[in-house]
Formats: C-alpha cells, sequence, structure tokens
C-alpha cells in the first residue's frame, strides 16, 4: 500500500473564488501571526544562550496546540477570521511548528514570512470528499472538478486532508489516495541482461537520449518565452505602482511564467512516463549538477531550461512506483568519453563535438546515443557487483563461451572503471527504489 498524490484544477464561481481568496489569506494571517510574536521569543533564548555559553538555542516555544488556544482567543478581536473554515488557521500553527522542528534540527533555515499572492495556500481536514467531478469541502461546499469522470474517483471517498492552492489564478486540489503497488526486489530478478537495463543519456539539445535510440525533444520553453517574457516585465515595472493596470499586468506576466511551467511539466512527465512505460528492470541516469554546471554562462539558461532535478525527482518516484529499479551514475563517471563499442577512453573529447570517430576502433558515434549505451553498461556493471549472490551476470549471458567481443569489452572496461573508482577513492552507490 502507498499513498499517491493528485493535483486537480478546480472549477470555481465568483463566491467560491472569495472564499478560497479569504482562507488562504487567513491561513497566511495565522502563520505570519505566530511568527512574528515568536522572531522575539527566539532572540532572548538567543541572548541567554550566548550568556551562559550554551552551544544550542533552546527552543520555549510549545507546540501548534498551545499556539491554537491564543488564535482562538483572537477571533474574538478579530472577527473576520470566522468566515474562514477553523482549519485555515489551525493547519497554518501546525505548519510553523514543522518549519520550526526543521529549523532546531538544523534542516532549513528560519522560518519566513509569508508573502501575499506567493504560494497561497490553505488545508482543510475533516469532512473532505472527492468524487468523480467534484469536492467537497468544509465551509466551501461543493466544488466542480475542471476535469471531470476520473475513473479512479468512482463513487464518493472520504479523504483524511485536502489542500487548496493556487498557481497564477487558478485554484487546484491535492490530496492523497492509497492504492497497491506490486514491487519486484533486485534481488529477486534472477538474470539482468543487456535488454532489461536501459541508459539515459541526459542532455541539452535533446532533453533524453536512450540506450535504445529514443530520443526526446528539448521544449526550450523559456527560451521561446523570452520575448514575451521581457515584454510583459517591461510592462509590469511602467505601471503605477498599486494601480488596477498594474494588477492586470502582473497577472498577464504570471500567466506566461506559468505556460513556461507547464510546458517544462509537460514534456518532463512524457519523458519519464514513457522511459519507466518500456518496463526495463534498471534505469540508469546520470548524476548531473545543474548548479555547477549553469556555472558556465554560455550554458546556464539553456540548463536551467532544462529541468534536470525535476526529471530526476519524477523518475524517482515514478520508479519506485512501477517497481523498476534507478540507478544514479557517480557524477565523475565520463559517460561519453569512452568508446561504447571498444572502451577506448578520449580524454580530448570536447563538448562541440556531436558526432566523433573512434580513434581505435574506428567507429562512427553519435556523442548522446554513445553516452546511453556507457550509462547501460555501468548500471549492468554496478548490478553485477552488487548481486547477492555475487554470480557474475556479465558471464552468465554467456560471453566467455561464445566470444561475444562487446560482452568482453563491458568486463573490462568494467574494470578498468572499478580501478578508476578506487582511485578516485569514492563510494560506489547503488541506489535501489524503492
Ligand atoms: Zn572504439
Amino acid at each position: 500500500m502507498k499513498m499517491r498524490g493528485y493535483r486537480l484544477e478546480l472549477k470555481l464561481n465568483q463566491s467560491q473564488r472569495v472564499l478560497c481568496a479569504k482562507s488562504a489569506g487567513t491561513s497566511r494571517f495565522a502563520y505570519n501571526w505566530k511568527l512574528d510574536k515568536l522572531i522575539s521569543e527566539y532572540e532572548a533564548n538567543k541572548a541567554l544562550a550566548i550568556m551562559y555559553g550554551l552551544n544550542k538555542v533552546p527552543s520555549t516555544f510549545g507546540s501548534a496546540i498551545d499556539w491554537h488556544k491564543d488564535w482562538v482567543l483572537l477571533k474574538t478581536e478579530l472577527p473576520w477570521i470566522r468566515e474562514t473554515s477553523k482549519c485555515c488557521g489551525q493547519e497554518a500553527l501546525r505548519d510553523l511548528e514543522v518549519a520550526f522542528k526543521r529549523f532546531f534540527i538544523n534542516k532549513s533555515g528560519y522560518p519566513k514570512f509569508k508573502k501575499r499572492g506567493q504560494r497561497d495556500s490553505f488545508r482543510l481536514t475533516g469532512s473532505v470528499y472527492i468524487a468523480s467531478d467534484y469536492v467537497q469541502l468544509p465551509n466551501l461546499g461543493k466544488i466542480r472538478l475542471k476535469e471531470r469522470n476520473y475513473p479512479i474517483l468512482e463513487g464518493k471517498c472520504l479523504l483524511s486532508q485536502a489542500t487548496v492552492s493556487r498557481q497564477c489564478d487558478r485554484w487546484y486540489v491535492s490530496f492523497l489516495l492509497p492504492e497497491t503497488v506490486d514491487v519486484p526486489d533486485l534481488a529477486s530478478i534472477e538474470s539482468i541482461e543487456e535488454c532489461d537495463i536501459l541508459g539515459v543519456d541526459l542532455g541539452i539539445k535533446e532533453l533524453a537520449i536512450t540506450s535504445e535510440g529514443e530520443t526526446f525533444e528539448n521544449p526550450k520553453a523559456y527560451k521561446k518565452h523570452l520575448v514575451k517574457l521581457k515584454r510583459y516585465q517591461r510592462m509590469v515595472s511602467r505601471r503605477v505602482k498599486g494601480s488596477k493596470n498594474k494588477q492586470k499586468a502582473i497577472t498577464k506576466l504570471s500567466r506566461i511564467h506559468k505556460r513556461v511551467a507547464d510546458i517544462r511539466n509537460d514534456s518532463v512527465h512524457k519523458l519519464t512516463t514513457s522511459l519507466v512505460k518500456t518496463k526495463p528492470k534498471v534505469i540508469v541516469i546520470e548524476t548531473l549538477k545543474p548548479k555547477n554546471m549553469s556555472k558556465n554562462h554560455k550554458l546556464a539558461s539553456a540548463v536551467l531550461d532544462s529541468s534536470f532535478g525535476k526529471i530526476k525527482d519524477t523518475l524517482k518516484y515514478k520508479c519506485a512506483w512501477n517497481g523498476v529499479h534507478l540507478i544514479m551514475a557517480p557524477a565523475f563517471y565520463a559517460s561519453s568519453k569512452y568508446c561504447s563499442v571498444c572502451g577506448h577512453k578520449h580524454n580530448d573529447l570536447k563538448l562541440s563535438d556531436r558526432e566523433w570517430t573512434c580513434s581505435y576502433c574506428g567507429t562512427h558515434l553519435d556523442r548522446d546515443v554513445n553516452a546511453a549505451k556507457n550509462l547501460q553498461y555501468l548500471g549492468l556493471w554496478m548490478i553485477d557487483k552488487h548481486s547477492p549472490s555475487g554470480e557474475s551476470t556479465v558471464s552468465s549471458t554467456g560471453s566467455d563461451a561464445c566470444g561475444d567481443e562487446r560482452l568482453q569489452f563491458l568486463t573490462e572496461q568494467c574494470s578498468s572503471m572499478k580501478q578508476e573508482f578506487k582511485s578516485q577513492n569514492h563510494a560506489l552507490h547503488l541506489e535501489c527504489e524503492p
């Protein structure tokens, strides 16, 4: 049993739209109200900690339940709070508690104030129901879904909670539903052959190329919308502050930003679904460091326009859902520098060399397909090394017997890589998802 997340767009009428905005506003107010109070308390504690030479600032904040008592008292002072569900304040305080807990265990920074219009959202608990064409929420009542008749939502289903959020001028509801998944264990897979492993090379020109030679286009959404973005940005900055026209221009600009994000999301989902749908047993991808890559100014915007991080995260959970094991190749593995036919390493390969000929065996290679193939080999080698039986999967395919040159090379390339990994003193990291 696993919980699967859903995020569906809502079709609100005018009064619901107002109420949603109010609820998000109340939620934000509760969060900022308590955060503001706690800052002075934290500063006082910090001063005490310094005075007594403590290496940790003591937490005397109490819990969200304590805070909620003050929040209830505030309701008589500020009657507009009652216009929205009681959950808005309650859940916001819970979020703040989590934010502080994360801060005190050094998992994240000091909680920040929420800003109006940025990530507006609120969470509701209690009698939350979802059906194929509507969602029923406390205080808001039945709200129609923009897209209806989801097969998974047949019949009315009680949820423990749901979050309503705004992106640009659209509202969404997100929730979790339990689902059974069948995930095979890597150890139970008896033999893995080349065809069971899919190497995926992520790139800028094309979003991804697989070891099977399949290519996925990069929509380069940001680059295509750059002119429009610049024009609308200018429009926003020229309007008078606080005016209605400024607000209109901001909405127009944020719609373009949303469009760019939507195009990116769409291509990422198409790519990852298609990779998982071919049902390989293992997928091998590179560990790209977009932060390092974007230091190259010529590449920066293109790298960020390719959303590598999102591909990785999406692939991670989709693999877990479909029982595919995901291997992240170590960042130093030069997947594009080896010849995938003979294993010769070409150290002088430039980023601009899209196609090249191996000086050792004379094979003409496409840079990206070659890299994807090498990732596939790496996966085979890594599984071989980590297989619990210790039996070499490479030899189990009969490479020694039939003398298949490529498999022979595989073992050679892999063992030469083993040397290299050792010399770099990196522990190999096999990520067995889930
Ligand atoms: Zn070669």
